[in-house]
């Protein structure tokens, strides 16, 4: 098994001072380390019944594409505003560092449908939040949120309380 955690690289002071941003390029630069992150993170909901994965722009796709291909389910893609092309629905959120706005199309999701919605990383749980209520506008269900990666001293897990939230590795934020 490898050690997921000293494949993620921290870069201090990125995108601004103070900010200990967690870098996930180099791991899904390992080969090893990237199918042991998915496989892990698609070990999670064995037995569950999911209908499709949601992937949070941009480096939600990354995760959520390998994990909706080992599945065998679809996904579907939050955006930043202006990405996607047809008739969206949007939602505005806080960031750890800005304020933001996420699009899903109208259509990417049957109602009633089981979704899981993927990111790299939870900090605040803002952006988790504004995907949680794009799916949930579209009447799908909202079975768990995942992530590669948690810092939890941000609160984001308070914030999407009431959701089942799967992270597989832990960190305080000055770490
Ligand atoms: P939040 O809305 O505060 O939970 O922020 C989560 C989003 O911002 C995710 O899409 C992350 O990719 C990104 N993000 C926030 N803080 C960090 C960080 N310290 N390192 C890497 N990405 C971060």
């Amino acid at each position: 098994m490898t050690n997921l955690s000293s494949l993620i690289r921290n870069v201090p002071d990125f995108p601004k001072p103070g900010i200990q941003f967690k870098d996930i390029t180099t791991l899904i630069q390992d080969a090893r380390g990237f199918h042991q992150a998915i496989d892990q993170m698609v070990a999670v909901y064995a037995g569950e019944k999911i209908n499709c994965l949601v992937g949070v722009e941009a480096r939600g796709f990354i995760f959520a594409s390998a994990m909706a291909w080992q599945m065998g389910v679809g996904m579907a893609l939050v955006r930043k505003p202006g990405k996607l092309p047809a008739a969206t629905l949007s939602e505005s959120f806080s960031l750890e560092y800005g304020q933001d706005a996420l699009e899903i199309h109208s259509d990417a999701l049957a109602a009633n449908s089981k979704v899981v919605i993927v990111d790299d990383l939870l900090a605040t749980g803002g952006t988790m939040l504004a995907a949680v209520r794009l799916v949930e506008r579209l009447q799908a269900k909202v079975v768990g949120c995942s992530f590669l990666i948690e810092l939890d001293r941000l609160g984001g897990r308070q914030v999407l309380q009431g959701y089942r939230v799967e992270s597989l590795l832990h960190y305080f934020d000055s770490e």
